[in-house]
């Protein structure tokens, strides 16, 4: 008796993620109907038992549940690469930009990024930012999954540029409040759309830049309607000597007082956190966004996600912002990983190339609250899948038994660029590494005539002359 498929992915090294390593099945096979998986098993196996619409030949390719990045900013690809190799990041390299990044470049950005990454086998976004018209009817439109944070401070309007390092921020009250309001109706709005494509979550930025009373206005407003929360942590010596200046104490425990420390919060970087904060916070359920390419990038440091590990908890990669990392692709992030772990604790046992890539996906969803519905290719789950080609020259050759050679190689040796097609909630978006759903040359013109703009802009402002990108250019290093 033949059971229906829309589509049945066959042929394929396929690795399920089920278990407690990689789940891989030798010629293996999928079956796909409405927006979820109904089986997993062999070629063999599932081809009587399925008569599918369509057919996807997989032969020579691997087949993954699709990549998570748990962690991005995607307006700002309209800024790549104008923030690397300075001191205050944040205050001396990225907030001339922000101040002068208008909605039509914000949105242009998020368009390239989100193609940027799709392309690379990333189905589902964790973006948080300042939200903006289109921005996320884009994420409906690709048929990306998308998990949205509309970014919530109480910094006054124009931002921190030209602020003095080290000085207490002031507080906008008002400002911090409109933005709560906007991220509620937000929520509101999004929450569940494109059949639960589309989820959201609240954003305060930092617990450095919210008073009290409004980060814990967000968690109840969270706590309410059912939302997680989507926070920078401990991210950075900026942040910690706010904290101790403001309220007298060091993130953890200040988050630890106020109750938001559980399971509903995904805690991103924890760059100054210490082993032993790390372990308190993946002891209290909460979900860590390692961002290992930022946070090389900007600070020079590899958050204590081991730690973070070995207490307990779930763990995530993302990719962060492209003024900075500079790409948003969690190939690149599995990698950085693996590499920067084995380096700080000079042990190249640590954190082996399967790990990476249960955090980029089942251990990735789990952290951003999304274990029941992808992460691992199971039937019941949701269809979010990538189909890699290992025929690229830098995947060759392949070893399949008796000895097996495709995770590491996954993981060590992938660009992103031998993604061959990704499949989100059962529809193709990407074929042949072609985007489906939105126009890429289009989308990649305007970003470019956006940037142009942003440059000019911000070049017309005095501050500009402070920032260390424009040294650089004048010793002749850029
Ligand atoms: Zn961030």
């Amino acid at each position: 008796m033949n059971e229906h498929a829309d589509i049945l992915l066959t042929h394929a090294h396929l690795f399920t993620m089920q278990g407690a390593g990689v789940g891989y099945i030798a010629d293996g096979a999928a079956a796909v109907e409405g927006n979820r998986i109904v089986a997993v098993g062999s070629t063999a196996d599932l081809t009587p038992r399925f008569q599918a619409d369509e057919t996807l030949d997989a032969t020579g390719c691997a087949v993954l549940p699709g990549l998570i990045d748990a962690h991005m900013h995607t307006p700002w690809a309209i800024a790549r690469g104008v923030a690397q190799d300075v001191a205050h990041w944040m205050q001396k390299a990225l907030a001339p930009y922000s101040r002068h990044l208008t909605p039509e470049a914000a949105l242009a950005g998020a368009k390239l990024n989100v193609i940027e990454a799709l392309k690379a086998g990333t189905t589902t976004m964790v973006d948080y930012t300042q939200p903006v018209p289109g921005w996320a009817e884009f994420f409906v439109q690709t048929g990306v999954r998308g998990r949205l944070t509309p970014n919530i401070n109480a910094l006054p309007r124009g931002g921190m540029a030209g602020w003095k390092i080290g000085d207490l921020y002031p507080f906008d009250l008002d400002e911090g409040q409109r933005q709560i309001n906007a991220a509620a109706a937000f929520a509101r709005d999004w929450h569940g759309a494109a059949d639960g494509r589309i989820t959201v979550m609240l954003g305060p930025q930092a617990p450095d830049m919210l008073p009290k009373d409004q980060l814990l206005q967000v968690k109840r407003l969270a706590d309410r309607d059912g939302l997680m929360i989507h926070m920078h942590v401990a991210q950075g010596d900026r942040e910690i000597n706010q904290m101790v200046k403001r309220f007298g104490q060091r993130t953890p425990a200040y988050l630890q007082e106020l109750g938001y420390l559980d399971n509903q919060l995904l805690a991103v970087h924890l760059t100054e956190a210490t082993d032993e904060e790390a372990a308190l916070i993946a002891a209290s359920g909460v979900g860590m966004a390692l961002c290992s390419g930022s946070i090389g990038i900007i600070d020079g440091i590899v958050p204590p996600s081991h730690a973070f590990r070995q207490a307990g908890g779930m763990v995530a990669l993302g990719s962060d912002q492209a003024a900075g990392n500079n790409c948003n692709n969690i190939f690149n992030e599995m990698k950085l990983t693996a590499l920067f772990n084995k380096i700080k604790y000079r042990d190249p046992t640590v954190l082996p190339a399967w790990e990476a890539l249960r955090m980029a996906t089942v251990e990735g969803a789990r952290a951003i609250g999304l274990g029941d519905e992808i992460g691992s290719l199971e039937a019941g789950k949701q269809a979010d899948l990538i189909v890699v080609d290992l025929a690229a020259p830098n995947l060759s050759p392949v070893m399949a038994a008796p000895v097996r050679n495709i995770v590491p190689n996954l993981v060590y040796a992938a660009s992103g660029h031998e993604v061959r097609d990704v499949m989100v909630a059962g529809r193709l978006v990407v074929r042949a590494g072609r985007v489906l759903t939105a126009d890429e040359a289009a989308i990649q013109a305007e970003a470019q005539a956006q940037a142009g703009a942003l440059a000019r802009r911000v070049a017309a402002d005095p501050v500009h002359r402070e920032m260390a990108l424009m040294g650089a250019m004048a010793a002749g290093q850029l």
